[in-house]
């Protein structure tokens, strides 16, 4: 390590700040989401004439003993402030500096006053300033810091605690005061192995217990980023992002492609998401911190629940998060990953998820944990969905997905058998139809009686005949509208409802026309889309209605 001589620091201190030797560098904070850049801290840098670059080790601890170190902090303040207009000036997007302060500032003046005064000075708000205080500073005169920090937060500031776990009496600091931020620094642990992980899983764990935000710092490697993102650490500070900066430096570096700055008015929006507790066994209960229970399992490993967050955007459908159990379980449903999922979900005609968006659309407007049984390739799946955090344009979906174990399946197909013709009494007929392969694949049930000889021609061959001899004459032409699958597959497109859906009347064995429902209904199974052809008696009501729109309405017919 570099030595300099104390009186050196002496001597020079006032000369380096007013000849500007001392300034701010930058170093950004990454929100581990979405991989922008949420904030900056800070940190002191003198770059003497004679002596190089000075760490701040070398000098922070001879200014806090002569009782100087104020003007430093105040000095630093003045550098975020200036960096802080050159951005507003150019147009760069905007977010908050964290400033770090010590003990002793708090003892040579009223610094809520003189922090304050400067951010007038410059037209900066106290939003835009994070106040970082290590915890060996609260140690002893806790009413009189407690008062202090009340008196910040009043103010507007939001007040980091720094460098967590380095001192002796972490827990007893986090109980007397209220952090918005915890600093957890990487470089206290001196390795990423299991001790470690446990540790910091804790850690993070506890600290959405008790509504406080995480921040891993000194942040060096792919592996930390990984596990940490695993635990549901909120954002992310270190040399593998980039080492500090000067004001000119960040600037430049802002401006690169492929950096970008979260939108302010997106914060309140991820700091929300950022409490939700990855590791709980019970996710969707622990984004209000007053009532969440602490379980001490939960702690060691990842939930066992699966989760994701998923964000909505208009029709669009982004994965943020997923855990192992999530991933898991999309496997089990046939997509390798959840960007298959985006893929599907961006390219294929909505309706095929249409079940899905309405649970999707239910959540958005209830707010509520909402719970449904979807089938998909063969797997039935329970979906939870709640909506945890929105902005003008954009919803946050936790959700969690559960398909049914293969007892369960079995029990649940062996209840299907049984109660199947139940449902297939509510019809009057059923066939299968594979529309791509000109074909009838097979009738699942007639009760009216209706010639077998239709599924052995070509599809194209029986809709015309099946027209000609069981559909009342006046209703012909409209029922070959009605059965040309090309013009019903654009027509469910369009509507992006599945079923399509006319009244006609229908021979029955008598020979005698009834006034049925006919319904033609779009569905995939493993081997490609089908569409069901299902008739249906109705309802004297539902005649009475039917026939009502046939001779006053029958524009609404095809
Ligand atoms: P800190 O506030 O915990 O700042 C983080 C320190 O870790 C910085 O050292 C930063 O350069 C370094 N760091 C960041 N990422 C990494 C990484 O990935 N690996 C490693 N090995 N180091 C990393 P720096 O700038 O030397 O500051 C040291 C300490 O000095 C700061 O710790 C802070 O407590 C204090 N300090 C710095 N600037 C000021 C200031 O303006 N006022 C006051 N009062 N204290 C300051
Ligand atoms: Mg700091
Ligand atoms: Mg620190």
């Amino acid at each position: 390590m570099q030595h300099i001589d104390e009186q050196y620091i002496i001597d020079n201190f006032d000369d380096a700040l007013e000849k500007g030797y001392i300034r701010a560098y930058y170093q950004p904070v990454i929100r581990t989401l979405t991989e922008q850049i949420c904030s900056v801290e800070a940190l002191a840098r003198w770059q003497d004439p004679q002596m190089g670059l000075l760490s701040p080790y070398l000098f922070i601890s001879v200014l806090e003993k002569r009782r100087l170190i104020h003007k430093l902090d105040l000095m630093i303040l003045e550098n975020i402030c200036y960096t802080y207009n050159e951005m507003r000036e150019k147009g760069l997007p905007l977010h908050p500096f964290s400033i770090n302060l010590s003990r002793l500032d708090f003892n040579e003046m009223d610094m809520l006053t003189a922090i304050s005064d400067i951010l007038k000075k410059y037209n900066v708000p106290p939003t835009a300033i994070h106040i970082e205080i290590t915890e060996s500073v609260m140690l002893d005169n806790t009413a009189y810091f407690r008062r202090i920090f009340d008196s910040f937060h009043e103010a507007g500031f939001a007040i980091f605690m720094d460098d967590f776990g380095s001192g002796y009496s972490s827990l007893n600091v986090l109980k007397d005061y209220s952090f918005d931020v915890l600093k957890i620094d990487m470089r206290f642990l001196s390795d990423i192995g299991m001790r470690s992980k446990k540790i910091l899983s804790s850690v993070v764990n506890m600290a959405k217990a008790i509504g406080i935000h995480t921040l891993a710092e000194g942040v060096e490697t792919k592996e930390q980023i990984t596990f940490l993102r695993t635990i549901g650490c909120e954002m992310l500070q270190g040399y593998y992002y980039s080492k500090p900066m000067s004001s000119e430096m960040y600037i430049e570096y802002l401006a690169k492609a492929d950096i970008s700055v979260e939108n302010r008015n997106e914060s309140e929006y991820w700091d929300t998401i950022g409490q939700v507790n990855f590791l709980s066994p019970d996710p969707f209960n622990v984004i209000s911190s007053d009532d969440f229970p602490i379980d001490d399992t939960s702690v060691l490993r990842e939930s066992p629940t699966s989760l994701a967050l998923v964000e909505v955007c208009g029709n669009k459908v982004k994965f943020q998060y997923a855990n192992r159990a999530y991933l898991e379980e999309v496997k089990k449903v046939g997509y390798n990953n959840t960007g298959e999922i985006e893929a599907a979900i961006a390219n294929m005609p909505k309706v095929y998820f249409q079940n899905m968006s309405e649970q999707i659309e239910q959540s958005l407007k209830t707010g509520k944990l909402i719970k449904k049984d979807h089938y998909a390739n063969n797997v039935y799946f329970t979906y939870s969905t709640k909506c945890i955090a929105k902005t003008e344009n954009k919803y946050m979906l936790a959700a969690s997905i559960k398909s049914f174990d293969p007892t369960r399946n079995a029990n649940r197909e062996q209840l299907f058998e049984k109660y199947s013709h139940v449902l297939i009494d509510t019809y009057d007929h059923i066939t299968v139809i594979d529309h791509a392969k000109n074909r009838i694949i097979t009738r699942l049930y007639s009760k009216i009686g209706i010639n077998s000889e239709y599924i052995t021609m070509p599809l194209d061959k029986a809709r015309l005949l099946f027209a000609q001899n069981e559909v009342l004459e006046d209703e012909r032409e409209r029922f070959i509208k009605f059965t040309d699958f090309d013009f019903v597959k654009k027509h469910i497109e369009i509507t992006e409802n599945p079923i399509l859906q006319e009244p006609f009347h229908i021979r029955n064995q008598d020979g005698e026309f009834i006034l049925r429902d006919v319904r033609i209904i779009w569905t995939t199974v493993e081997d490609g889309e089908k569409f069901l052809f299902i008739i249906q008696s109705m309802s004297p009501s539902a005649c009475e209605m039917a026939k009502k729109v046939m001779t006053e309405y029958s524009d609404l017919l095809l």
